[in-house]
């Protein structure tokens, strides 16, 4: 696909941060970029729009930013996935594993119905541990979880093209 060399240029590489060492993969430059923007959008849009998909759930902060235009264009809802104690009903929490300690994300309790079909979307996949808290999270609600998607993927996980079990699809590689 043509538009992937665009998006991958618009996504800034800022070196070390948020400490030393790694490369931060900013897409706050894709945002600013109309036509990469569209086309991350499009490209989601044009993959999930018949898959009969009704709930498109979003990771805390980044998945945010794509994940409802995703769920409007698709005709699905969207539910947030968010970082501990943000949510002000009742929620369920699901712990993943960081490099130095865990953290959660919790989804509200009745967001969802037992049967939906859920897209899972965050700007970007590591370790994959992110994203499987956010599955487990779904599955415990008795959804089905078709697939995760994410625009940018490191080279391993991006070759398994699954986590845990489930589809992976992912748009361009860390430059
Ligand atoms: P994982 O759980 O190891 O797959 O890490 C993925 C999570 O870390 C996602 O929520 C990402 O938003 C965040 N993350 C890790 N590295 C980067 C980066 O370089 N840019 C933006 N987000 C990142």
């Amino acid at each position: 696909d043509p538009r992937l060399q665009g998006i991958s240029k618009a996504i800034r590489v800022v070196p070390d941060f948020p400490i030393p060492g790694i490369m931060f993969q900013d897409i706050t430059t894709l945002l600013l970029d109309h036509k990469a923007f569209k086309d991350t959008v499009d490209i989601f849009v044009d993959r999930y729009r018949d898959m009969g998909i009704s709930v498109v759930a979003g990771i805390e902060a980044r998945g945010f930013v794509f994940g409802p235009s995703i769920a409007l264009a698709i005709g699905a809802k969207f539910v947030p996935l968010r970082k501990p104690n943000k949510l002000p009903g009742e929620v369920i929490s699901e712990a993943y594993v960081l490099e130095y300690g865990t953290d959660r994300l919790e989804m509200h309790v009745g967001a969802i119905e037992p049967g939906e079909r859920a897209l899972v979307i965050d700007d970007l996949v590591a370790t994959g541990g992110t994203l499987s808290a956010a599955v487990r999270l779904l599955e415990r609600m008795g959804a089905e979880v078709v697939e995760c998607a994410c625009v940018v993927g490191l080279p391993e996980v991006r070759g398994q093209r699954r986590l845990d079990g489930k589809p992976l699809y992912i748009l361009v590689e860390p430059r």
